[in-house]
């Protein structure tokens, strides 16, 4: 039997890296406030907002950095509550935490999308401030109804795209919808630096405050540009009136961190394509087995997958952990992520909240959910082989049940 391939290595870095990285070992140029202009940071910053089509970018050293700054940004009042979906990863409820204020959860659909009565319900019953949607796994709740109504309550949205650079909804880039968006490079997601992070927004108070209590101590301010030929009188304006205002978290990126980025970012398009391709091969074999269900997106979204998610239908946990086991000798990590033990993306692990809620619906999706990593640089034959190992083994399992 063929085993299945190795979905946890990562892509190399494109070789143009070699160079700039020998050019700034041999400078020990490494931080971004150093060169009067033009460091790696500014550059990379300058070429995701272009990529984006945005004003601004701000490259840190994380994207739970990107989105506690993002929340400081809006200058949001002490245990102010930021709605968000219960279906993400631990590090969004703890980068509301860390930025003193509380999140608020709501249900997600067995879609893993927001459950938009629920998120209705607890906009307006909840005393809520901001809004924070997690596009968890790329996937891409409905937006427009999101923004509408976040607009006519006046909250302001941060998207947390981590794991969706390169999806588009009706055409618009996801990180682009809401006032400002947050992207990780940790080695994960399509964009590999190890660790990393860019916010990004066209409001320039938001970028002035994000830029300063991100590091830009003194007038490293004056390093931050908006586009090329923009008149950036609004930035600096923004920058005069938050001088000496704002405290300092120092979150910011290295240049040899840019010098890895950089050169991916001419490659996000062929992995979005590949990923996209991979992603609905394996998905339209799954679908056909009567033991799995793959949710189908929403219309406006097109997707950037780097792995897939499904639905075990008609098993116990007994089985479903039968699963489990039979697809990892097979050489196929799954985790259905309520079942597997302490999953950072289980909401009741999130004991550090200062309040855990119930959340049935979330809870449902999550103790059938499964997650499968399928990059987008596997070939489409490395594809068939994790797809005919899921379907051997739904099989296997449900056929020694029903014997
Ligand atoms: C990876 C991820 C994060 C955290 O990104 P870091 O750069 O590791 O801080 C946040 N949200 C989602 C949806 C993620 O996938």
């Amino acid at each position: 039997m063929n085993q299945a391939p190795n979905v946890h290595d990562a892509e190399p870095i494109p070789a143009e890296a070699r160079a700039e990285i020998d050019r700034l070992l041999q400078s020990g140029d490494l931080f971004r406030y150093t060169a009067p202009e033009d460091a790696p940071v500014a550059l990379l910053e300058r070429e995701f907002a272009d990529l984006m089509g945005v004003k601004y970018a701000l490259a840190v050293s994380s994207c739970s950095a990107a989105l506690f700054l993002s929340l400081k940004a809006l200058d949001l009042p002490r245990d102010a509550r930021v709605l968000i979906p219960g279906f993400t990863f631990a590090a969004v409820p703890s980068s509301i935490i860390h930025a003193d204020c509380v999140p608020v959860l709501c249900e997600v659909g067995e879609d893993y999308r927001i459950d938009l009565a629920d998120f209705e319900a607890r906009l307006d019953g909840g005393d809520i401030s901001a809004i924070l949607i997690s596009h968890m796994r790329g996937h891409t709740s409905d937006m427009d109804a999101i923004m509408a109504l976040a607009e006519a309550r006046g909250l302001p949205v941060i998207e947390d795209a981590a794991h969706s650079l390169g999806t588009l909804w009706g055409g618009r880039k996801i990180g682009t919808i809401g006032q400002v968006g947050c992207f990780s490079f940790q080695s994960y997601k399509l964009v590999n630096a190890g660790e990393g992070g860019i916010l990004v927004t066209d409001d320039a108070e938001i970028a002035a405050r994000a830029v300063i209590m991100s590091g830009a101590y003194e007038h490293n301010w004056k390093k931050h540009k908006g586009p090329r030929g923009d008149n950036t009188a609004a930035l600096e304006q923004a920058f005069g009136r938050w001088q000496n205002r704002l405290p300092l978290y120092n979150q910011r990126l290295s240049n040899l961190s840019a010098a890895v980025i950089r050169p991916q970012l001419p490659h996000v398009a062929r992995r979005v394509r590949d990923g996209r391709r991979n992603h609905d091969h394996v998905a339209a074999r799954l679908d056909r087995s009567p033991w799995i269900e793959v949710p189908a997106k929403l219309g406006p979204e097109e997707r950037a997958p780097d792995s897939i998610q499904f639905n075990l239908t008609g098993m116990t946990p007994e089985q479903m952990r039968g699963f489990v086991e039979a697809a990892a000798a097979r050489g196929v990590k799954v985790q259905v992520f309520g079942l597997s033990q302490d999953n950072a993306r289980a909401y009741w692990n999130w004991q550090f909240l200062p309040e855990i809620p119930d959340l049935p619906r979330t809870r449902a999706m999550l103790m059938r959910a499964c997650d499968v990593r399928l990059p987008a640089r596997l070939t489409l034959a490395e594809c068939d082989l994790i797809a005919e190992a899921l379907l051997g083994v739904a099989e296997a399992v449900m056929e020694q049940a029903a014997a």
